[in-house]
């Protein structure tokens, strides 16, 4: 009997260590098989010693693409042929795609996720004046995008001062917007200029869902934009605290929808199926987001 139909699959991997709670697998094969795409995405722990292998494996199988996660982001660059040049910016990759001459390529999507999911509300970024509380990947990512879409000014807040200085430093060297450190100490006051505020930082991520972003509650305000990244639980006290101040809030569920999305366009060369992707998240995680 002649073959009739192919029984290849695309594959897309994720690379982590521990990586067995991340949900981002759920996403895509919810949204792969909405599409009705013959596509597979993979979990894979990977130690910080078998990396090298688990790129050279991903070529030799011709993988579409790969996601990287903690402990990866940064060390995985080596091993890739291209870093697309904000990537570069970041310092880091969150994503990997396959070329049309089967070369790889490094992407940073968690930026432009977020920036999508802001614009979303309808907050201009153009000329704001941002801060930025934390400094370590997910802040570098926000940070870099946000200057790069035209923010005026980038206040970076963080615990380790060293952190946070080199953020600023590479903020702006990198794109010429003015970055300054304002050191963590006990409740930080948002400066009556500053429009969005971010918390970047880990913060509030499950199980430690009471933890508290050490703000001062009364520079919160009406007009002020307050976002977290922290997606489980996309509800956190931090927002709640915001919006109870009448400022407006923006959880990290959109961010992670988007970041998602935008990869999934890369790899696969259609448009990502938000909503879905989005409910897939919120089974897993048992929640509802807000905006
Ligand atoms: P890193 O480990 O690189 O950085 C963590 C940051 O949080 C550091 O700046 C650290 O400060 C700060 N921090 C942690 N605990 C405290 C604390 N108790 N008080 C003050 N500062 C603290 O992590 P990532 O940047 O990769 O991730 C940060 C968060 O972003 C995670 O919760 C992750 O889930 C989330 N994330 C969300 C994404 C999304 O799509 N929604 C995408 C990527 C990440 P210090 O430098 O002083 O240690």
């Amino acid at each position: 009997m002649p073959v009739t139909r192919s029984f290849l699959s695309e594959i897309v991997a994720l690379f982590g260590q521990p990586v067995a709670e991340n949900p981002t697998q759920a996403m895509h094969e919810r949204a792969f098989a909405a599409l009705g795409l013959s596509w597979r995405y993979v979990t894979l722990e990977v130690p910080p010693e078998g990396l090298a292998d688990a790129v050279a494996g991903m070529r030799a199988m011709n993988f579409a693409g790969a996601n990287c996660t903690l402990p990866h982001k940064v060390a995985v660059m080596a091993h890739l042929d291209e870093i697309t040049p904000t990537a570069r910016k970041i310092g880091a990759v969150n994503t990997i795609i396959r070329q049309r001459d089967r070369t790889l390529l490094g992407e940073n999507t968690d930026g432009k996720g977020f920036l999508r999911s802001v614009r979303e509300t309808g907050f201009s970024i153009p000329g704001a004046r941002a801060a930025v509380l934390g400094a370590g990947g997910a802040a570098r990512a926000i940070a870099v995008e946000l200057a790069v879409a035209g923010a005026a000014e980038i206040t970076v807040v963080n615990r380790s001062a060293a952190r946070g200085a080199e953020l600023c430093r590479d903020v702006a060297d990198q794109t010429g917007v003015p970055a300054r450190f304002e050191p963590w100490v006990g409740e930080w006051p948002v400066p009556p200029g500053v429009q969005l505020l971010v918390n970047a930082t880990s913060i509030g991520l499950y199980p430690d869902t009471d933890a508290v972003v050490p703000v001062d509650r009364c520079s919160l305000r009406p007009g002020l934009l307050v976002c977290d990244v922290i997606p489980n639980p996309p509800e956190t006290p931090f927002l709640r605290r915001a919006r109870a101040a009448g400022a407006a809030a923006l959880d990290g569920l959109g961010m992670l929808v988007y970041q998602g999305a935008i990869a999934f366009r890369e790899w696969t060369g259609h448009e990502a199926p938000v909503p879905v992707m989005r409910a897939a998240l919120e089974e897993v995680f048992g929640a509802t987001s807000s905006t």
